[in-house]
């Protein structure tokens, strides 16, 4: 399925609005929306289907861990970890144009896709109220990265966000222009060393004097040391050697398949779509990795995915997990 045909509705930012847009999104709808810094293109983060629509929507050609937007602090320690620092940058930038990545918690809810599988997550509370209001309306975690096109420049306004995503989308919330334009500042808390993954809207000096420490850069570290092209440390990847569009089960390979291709046979065949629906595929691609990998699958047998739509995404990311690593 590489249609995706929506009416794209323009919401008023009062209540009925509000209401409006946090229905669509329990109901698995993107909703454009603005926060200080961009419009966000948002889905429940919960909904794996919901999040496979973001990146049809923008075009993206690979999974991005998505920036999780929550409404409070309370919301943000059952997503992610908090450690003293945590508490400290929360305390001292949110709601605001920061974002900080935290070890997941264990009653996180954020969805494998939307963190690219990984076992941390990126969390900021938004500084608009109006975003805030949605996110509380959606009642939980709305992930949203800039609501533009891929590769297109991040909008500043409805109309900028309609230009790209008109049809692609179930609605915008009508918030006027952003003041920032600038994205949140990035912070990642996974190391012994605080780390600023992104420069943006808090500067490094405000961050470094609350931590009372410098921040690493993205660049130094085990966490940005590619161990295959393309692939970050910090990316999960599985333990299992994949083999790439496989017609047919080899001996002693379990199966990844798409479509119903694969006779199982006693082997462990899981299925990204039966139906060959390549949103079902994403939204089942890091989780069923896992399964694989958490049953012992030491090879594992992919059925050739379509490159088109979605398609080209998973291609991505299945060719990175299949990369040789030392
Ligand atoms: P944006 O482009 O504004 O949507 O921000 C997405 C960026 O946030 C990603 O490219 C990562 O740099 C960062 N990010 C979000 N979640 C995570 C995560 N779980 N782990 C590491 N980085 C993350
Ligand atoms: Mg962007």
């Amino acid at each position: 399925m590489t249609e995706d045909k929506r009416v794209t509705r323009l919401l008023a930012p009062g209540p009925a609005g509000i209401a409006e847009a946090g229905a669509m999104l329990r109901a698995g709808g993107l909703v454009a929306f603005p926060t200080e810094t961009v419009y966000g293109l948002g889905a429940l983060a919960s909904d794996p289907r919901a999040v496979a629509g973001i990146y049809r929507a923008k075009g993206r050609p690979s999974f991005n861990p998505l920036i999780s937007h929550i409404v409070d602090v309370a919301a943000a320690r059952r997503q992610g970890r908090f450690d003293s620092r945590a508490e400290r940058l929360a305390e001292a930038f949110w709601p605001g144009p920061l974002t900080l990545v935290l070890p997941l918690a264990p009653t996180a809810s954020v969805c494998d896709l939307a963190r690219a599988g990984l076992d941390s997550v990126g969390l900021r509370i938004p500084a608009n109220a109006l975003a805030r209001s949605v996110i509380a309306a959606a009642g939980g975690p709305v992930a949203a990265p800039s609501a533009n096109l891929s590769g297109h420049v991040s909008p500043a306004t409805p109309a900028h966000v309609l230009a790209d995503l008109d049809g692609r989308i179930d609605a915008v919330l009508n918030g006027g222009a952003c003041p920032v334009g600038v994205e949140s500042t990035i912070v990642s808390l996974l190391g012994d060393k605080p780390r600023l993954l992104r420069p943006g809207g808090v500067p490094r000096a405000a961050i470094e004097s609350v931590l009372g420490e410098s921040l690493a850069g993205a660049e130094e570290g085990e966490a940005s040391q590619p161990v295959a092209p393309g692939l970050l440390a910090s990316h999960y990847a599985p333990r299992a050697v994949l083999r790439l569009d496989a017609e047919a089960l080899r001996d002693g390979e379990a199966g990844l398949d798409f479509g119903g291709r694969f006779a199982a046979d006693g082997a462990m065949v899981l299925d990204l779509s039966p139906g060959g629906d390549l949103a079902e595929a994403a939204a089942n691609l890091f989780s069923m990795l896992r399964a694989l990998d958490a049953a012992g699958a030491a090879r594992v047998a992919v059925a050739p995915i379509p490159d088109a739509d979605l398609g080209e995404a998973i291609n991505d990311r299945l060719r990175r997990a299949a990369a040789p690593r030392p």
